[in-house]
Parts: C-alpha cells; structure tokens; sequence
C-alpha cells in the first residue's frame, strides 16, 4: 500500500489531506510537529511526503533540506503561502519534488500526487511491454525496436504506459494531461494529440493508420489489444 506521510500543523488542512488521501487508497501519517515529522520519516519507508513550510518545531524547509542531506529518496510535495515566489524557489533548491500553494483545490493536490508517485514508480505496476517488435523497460526508460535501439523521451515512455496499463480501455486526453504532464504547466488537449502523433511515427508502421494507438474520436485514445 502506498504510504504519505502528512506533516501539517493547521489541523482542518491536515484532517482535510488524510480524509481524501484516505479515500484514494493511501494509508496516511500525520504529524503537525516538524521534529515530529522528521522522526517519522527517519524511522519509516514512506513514498511521499506532504509537507508544510511553517511548523512548530523545526520548518519545512530544515525538515526537507535535513532528509535529503540523509540521503532520503522519498520524494516531497512543499505546501507554500500563496504567492510567496521566495517560498517556491527556496523549496525547490533544499530539494523538494514539488510545490503547491495555499489555497489549493483537492483535485489539484490528488493529481500531484499521483504524478509523482507514478515519477517515482510508486505507482506503476508495469514495468515492462512489448508489441510488435518494439520493447519497453519504462523503469529504466530503454526502447528497442526489432534488434535498435528505438528514441523515446521520458514523456512518451510515460504516454505509453499509461496507454498500456488501459489497453483496450479509452484513456482520456484529460487523463493524459493529469497523468503525465502533472502540475508543470497547464498544457492544453491539443498537446497530448501533438505528442500522440509524433509517438506514432516512432512506433506505427504506417502512421497514418496507426494499428496499436487508436484513436477515440473527440474523446481520447486507447491501445489495440
Ligand atoms: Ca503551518
């Protein structure tokens, strides 16, 4: 079970996180103490960490900076006071995964988490596919196709697995867009067909009538069977 440890000092956010964290299937921990949460990550394997910047105790960014100079992997969402660039910057560079800001709505914060959980491999459960003659290890994100290596990026290895996790079953360009773009920018539907197309003349034989990446007219695509 993925594991998120919660460290929030406001006590309607932190109940807030745990309830919906929860009912995604989570198993949540949460403390409102830095120290606390320190203690807690030290002595516990979590696969996230949601973290608050002010907290009694020791703050978000000494808790962050501290792991990582532990050599802790767990990757950490940093929640920020609205608008404070100086926040964000400083968060990222003690080694924060990512950022959100106060207020934030709960879907943004779920597709967050379940984009770094997926970076971070918390989530996949495929690690490997093959079709035609084409090979992909997405943990180690090498592709060969008949006995060449074969170029993808990191965003197209990840649009294919999302595709061949589903296959058979229609994924939705918003989907695409929570899944593999995440938070970094707000991209519309547009760039998933552009990134759909371009992957297809890497993998189609006859692009033009792709036979493994179909497409769902107004809706999304889906991978043959
Ligand atoms: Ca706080």
């Amino acid at each position: 079970m993925t594991k998120i440890l919660i460290v929030e000092d406001e006590p309607d956010m932190r109940r807030g996180l745990e309830d919906n964290l929860q009912f995604e299937g989570y198993a949540t921990v949460s403390t409102s103490n830095g120290l606390e949460g320190l203690r807690l990550a030290r002595q516990d394997k979590f696969d996230l960490i949601i973290l608050d910047l002010m907290l009694p105790g020791m703050d978000g960014l000494d808790l962050c900076r501290q792991l990582k100079r532990e050599g802790s992997s767990t990757p950490i969402i940093m929640l920020t006071a609205k608008g404070s660039e100086s926040d964000r910057v400083m968060g990222l560079e003690v080694g924060a995964d990512d950022y959100i800001t106060k207020p934030f709505s709960l879907r943004e914060l779920l597709a967050r988490v379940k984009a770094i959980l997926r970076r971070s491999g918390a989530l996949s459960s495929l690690s490997e596919f093959q079709f035609d003659d084409i090979y992909l290890h997405f943990g180690r994100y090498e592709a060969t196709k008949g006995s060449r290596p074969l170029q993808l990026s990191p965003r197209e290895f990840e649009i294919l697995r999302l595709l061949a996790e589903h296959r058979g079953e229609i994924v939705t360009r918003e989907r695409f867009l929570e899944e593999v773009w995440g938070y970094e920018s707000a991209p519309s539907t547009r760039t998933v067909d552009n990134h759909i197309a371009k992957l297809r003349q890497k993998i189609e034989a006859d692009p033009d009538n792709p036979k493994y990446i179909i497409t769902v007219h107004r809706i999304g695509y889906k991978f043959a069977l």
